[in-house]
């Protein structure tokens, strides 16, 4: 049940929020974790999408890996429209953000928020983007023993080599580029990513000869099925907290309900953010209302602070939706990693030359494996997705129309634009012959880019967020050379035909619109409202060079809650 009140409110169970609920937690503080969306894989939820079920969670009783695999099917389409940014009762539909062009904000309601489908990524900051580009008020230095817990409750290991990984990787030696053995990355190079994934057991290892089931306890560890965008709930049969990815559902959510201090309440969306003002003073925050998206009835509690970990584009909306000061940054600043992805097709014969196989293929492995880094521009990595994925990234949306339209004679792609029809068709036939090259460049804090909110627009929480992003002449730069570099290690590797999607902005990283420096102090409590943290990737002054952001936020959720911890209890 919810009590009236708690020393600590967080306002969001997503990738961050249950990091920060977790060290208050184990402090002894008792805390409410309020979250918009469902609990996936909890007893008191069993039916999450059809039947409102219970009210709250404090026990890790409550989890089961069963229901999990039950909710989690890994079939693609049946798991995308599961995991979106929408109440728990699917038939209401999804919230609505509004988005320039033809990108879109990918962002998932539930308990461990986007990290439900995320790829399991966790590299660091580059230190260069916090120590040199100026954005920061501290130093990457502070952030080193946060990396450290993050990286061990999350049981960060570089990632396993399967053939696609092999292949990158002999394409960047190729072209030069040097292999890079330190998760504090200062030069260019490539690697194996760290990925918060458990290792596949040994006897998945190639020439282990494994002949068994893909389930546990047969198979511990990584299956190497791909699926983690699908929520990954892999190896199946295995409990809650032994699937293989460590999202914070399974990772940082068992950990803060093991303190005994945790409740978590799903279904809750948080509408506003109540505070007191003394006389000539600044406001104190004193605790949230939220809604109940089942029943639509709104309740309060209070708090001793209020922590938002409600995502880049939620607790700028939140802020903005109550009656908290003006401050001119807030929601601006967004960065998105602005984005593209470039494909590479070979030759059957070709392959078997390199290989020893005539296939990549692109969906055995982790599905995110192999990077490259260039602190200064962002980052390359390799994408293994379903072929449905795969078609509308590489080949569906491009900002240069359709690849018919461009001439790219002069450039080091042989296509660039929208497949369609027979072209399309010829391309993905070729599926296990492709590997695909996500560019994630190092897009700066502009002030145009961010959240707003009219009055005109409401949903049922109040004003909808209205995201606005366009790239600096700079922030094209780096994306241009970065999918010129893609192109290279492809070509390199022995790629016969390489493609450039020229992709619209696309907001997958989303960070910065609430920037320590500028709306949140070096504790990331406001400036302009005591008691009020944020501990979610707005918090973020930039976007941490390029490289994948959940765990520079989630070190950062964690350093807060020890800053909270000094200054208020
Ligand atoms: C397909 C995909 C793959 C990705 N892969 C990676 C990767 O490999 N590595 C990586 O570092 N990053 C990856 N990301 C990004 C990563 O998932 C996010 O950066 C991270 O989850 C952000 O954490 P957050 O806490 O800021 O926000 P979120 O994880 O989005 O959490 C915010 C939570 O707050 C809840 N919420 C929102 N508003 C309210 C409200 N008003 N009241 C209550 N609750 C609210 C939301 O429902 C959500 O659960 C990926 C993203 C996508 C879409």
């Amino acid at each position: 049940m919810v009590a009236e009140s708690y020393d600590a409110v967080v306002v969001g169970a997503g990738g961050d929020g249950p990091v920060a609920a977790w060290k208050l937690g184990e402090a002894g503080l008792s805390v409410l974790l309020l979250e918009a969306g469902p609990f996936y894989g909890n007893e008191q939820w069993p039916k999450p999408n059809e039947e409102p079920g219970g009210e709250a969670s404090s026990s890790t009783a409550d989890l089961s890996g069963d229901l999990l695999d039950e909710q989690f099917t890994t079939r693609e389409f049946e798991m995308i429209n599961k995991l979106l940014f929408g109440p728990a009762d699917h038939e209401r539909g999804f919230w609505f953000r509004k988005f320039p062009g033809d990108g879109a904000i990918l962002q998932c309601a539930g308990v461990g928020g986007t990290t439900l489908h995320y790829t399991g990524c966790h590299p660091r900051a580059y230190p260069a983007s916090i120590d040199e580009q100026g954005h920061w008020p501290i130093d990457y230095a502070d952030l080193l023993p946060y990396y450290r817990e993050v990286e061990e409750l999350c049981e960060v290991t570089p990632a396993p080599i399967t053939a696609k990984e092999e292949l990158f990787f002999r394409g960047a030696a190729r072209a030069g580029w040097e292999f890079i053995d330190d998760y504090n990355v200062t030069g260019p190079g490539y690697r194996p990513q760290p990925n918060a994934i458990r290792p596949p057991d040994a006897k998945l290892h190639v020439d282990a000869g494994h002949d068994g089931g893909f389930t546990y306890p047969e198979v511990r560890g990584d299956t190497l099925a791909l699926g983690n965008i699908a929520g990954n709930p892999h190896p199946r049969g295995a409990p809650y907290e032994e699937k293989a990815k460590r999202a914070s559902n399974v990772s940082f959510v068992p950990a803060a309900l093991r303190t005994g201090n945790v409740t978590i309440r799903p279904n809750a969306f948080v509408t506003d953010v109540r505070t007191e003002t003394a006389l000539d003073d600044s406001p104190t925050a004193t605790g949230v209302a939220f809604r109940d998206t089942w029943t639509g009835r709104t309740e309060s509690v209070e708090a001793e602070v209020v922590i938002l970990a409600a995502g880049a584009i939620e607790t700028p909306r939140l802020w903005l939706n109550t009656d908290l000061p003006r401050n001119e940054w807030v929601g601006r600043g967004l960065t998105i990693h602005f984005g593209d992805n470039v494909m590479g097709l070979w030759d059957a014969a070709d392959l078997e030359g390199i290989l020893g196989k005539r296939t990549v293929d692109q969906h055995q492995g982790q599905d995110i494996a192999a990077r490259f880094d260039y602190p200064g521009l962002g980052m390359l990595q390799t994408v293994g997705t379903g072929p449905g994925i795969g078609a509308i990234l590489g080949f569906g949306a491009s900002a240069s129309g359709f690849a018919f339209q461009n001439d790219p004679d002069d450039a080091p792609w042989d296509t660039m634009g929208r497949l369609a029809g027979a072209e399309l068709k010829r391309l993905l036939s070729d599926y296990r012959r492709m590997l695909q090259i996500l560019v994630v460049s190092d897009d700066r804090p502009h002030k145009r880019n961010g959240v707003t909110v009219s009055e005109a627009l409401p949903d049922e929480h109040g004003p909808i967020p209205l995201v606005n992003y366009e790239p600096s002449r700079g922030d094209r730069q780096r994306r241009d050379e970065l999918a010129e570099i893609a192109a290279e290690i492809l070509r390199e590797a022995g790629a016969a035909h390489v493609h450039r999607s020229d992709s619209p902005p696309t907001a997958l990283h989303v960070h910065s619109t609430m920037r320590m420096g500028k709306v949140v102090d070096e504790t990331c409590e406001a400036y302009d409202v005591e008691r009020l943290f944020v501990a979610d990737h707005s918090a973020l002054s930039n976007g941490v060079g390029g490289a994948n952001p959940t765990n520079t936020g989630q070190a950062l959720a964690a350093r807060t809650a020890d800053r909270i911890l000094e200054r208020y209890f």
